[in-house]
């Protein structure tokens, strides 16, 4: 048997009429770009996220990019992220021209609230939730320092649609949620696609007017904007998938509760979930001292793997100039050596899961 860590094909075939049907609808409308779609989405994403307003933008980065923009966030400023996150949740900051200042991660691989607050200097002006391979972050912990220190609280919340912290939706819980759209996320499109959610008002004009030229009225252009607009096509397949998350969480929860059952092996670590917290199980994450082998071996019998993710950011090439080193971050690095996701996906049949078991509990 061969299984990839994900089939985007499942998760088309699940809804096939209601895509399809959509899909020529928005061909033969003949509006393409912010149109009634778009609108549409805009309105049922706040709904469903459970803010004032959504924005929908080209895709995840730039949902992260313009909203430190909107809030203000530049040169000089520092903004904390956790440090085993995807590359995209620090370049969000350092389009800005600001400073990403990394903090280690708890053992449910999200942010340690507990060594936030030793960061905290002068030049901190925001704090970067990331809510990792879909379960929610320890959020209490951080509201209440972002009151204590009047500091910005951003959400990337690209792998968590749909997760809650003490049952408050993600992406509420700061000034703006960003999401990501991009076809292996949970609440995936056909192409690249993102949001932001917000209850404020003047930020969701902001990002509308940035994601535009920086025109709020046609040909009137008061910022040096960019182009990041959602797409009628993209807004109306994820219209379709949207009114379906609730089924499509509760069948990866269904598939990871049964991996955290049946799977057994000393050499392997499964991942757990927070008290209070919820996981949509974007990446079902285990942790193994001899990866290599591990990988090589689950390839040889036909079931794929991926490593999210192998490079840490204060790691990366890109980053050199921050100067940090191998060593800064020991818990982010120990992850980024351990850790390896298995096949999980929408669709997943009983056979291709046992299949997995049974490789993982015989290595
Ligand atoms: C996917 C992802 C992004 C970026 O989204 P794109 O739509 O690919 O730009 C940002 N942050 C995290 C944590 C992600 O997983």
């Amino acid at each position: 048997m061969d299984i990839m860590t994900n089939r985007l094909d499942r998760g088309f075939y699940m809804y096939q009429e209601e895509f399809e049907k959509k899909a020529i609808e928005v061909l033969r409308s003949g509006w393409y770009i912010l149109g009634k779609e778009v609108e549409a989405f805009e309105k049922e994403f706040a709904e469903y996220i459970g803010t004032k307003y959504a924005v929908g933008l080209g895709n995840g980065l730039d949902a992260l990019h313009l909203a430190f923009r909107a809030l203000g966030i530049g040169l000089g400023d520092e903004v904390i992220v956790q440090g085993n996150t995807y590359i995209a949740s620090v370049m969000g900051i350092t389009m800005n021209h600001a400073t990403p200042v990394f903090a280690e991660p708890d053992e449910f691989f999200n942010i340690d609230a507990g060594k936030i607050e030793a960061l905290i200097t002068p030049k901190t002006k925001a704090i970067l939730v990331v809510h990792l391979y879909g379960q929610a972050s320890n959020m209490a912990p951080v509201v209440d320092l972002c009151k204590k220190y009047n500091l910005k609280l951003v959400e990337d919340c690209a792998q968590s649609h749909g997760a809650k912290f003490n049952g408050q939706m993600t992406g509420t819980f700061g000034d703006i949620g960003c999401f990501s759209f991009y076809p292996s996320k949970n609440l995936g499109a056909f192409g690249d696609a993102g949001a932001i959610t917000t209850n404020d008002e003047k930020i969701a004009g902001d990002i509308k007017m940035l994601r535009n030229y920086g025109s709020r009225v046609r040909y009137y252009n008061e910022k040096v904007g960019v182009n990041s607009r959602l797409d009628e096509m993209q807004a109306g397949l994820l219209r379709v998938r949207l009114p379906h998350m609730g089924e499509l969480i509760e069948e990866k929860k269904k598939i990871a509760e049964k991996y955290l059952r049946e799977l057994k092996n000393d050499k392997i670590v499964l991942p757990e979930v927070r008290e209070g917290a919820t996981h949509v199980w974007h990446q079902f994450v285990i942790k193994c001292e001899n990866r290599d082998e591990l990988i090589k071996y689950l390839k040889d019998k036909g079931v794929g793997t991926i490593i999210h993710y192998p490079i840490p950011p204060h790691l990366a090439e890109c980053y050199e100039y921050l100067g940090h080193k191998e060593g800064s971050y020991p818990i982010t690095e120990k992850y980024a050596k351990t850790v390896l996701s298995i096949p999980m996906y929408n669709g997943m049949t009983d056979e291709e899961q046992d299949y997995v078991i049974d490789a993982l509990n015989k290595f």
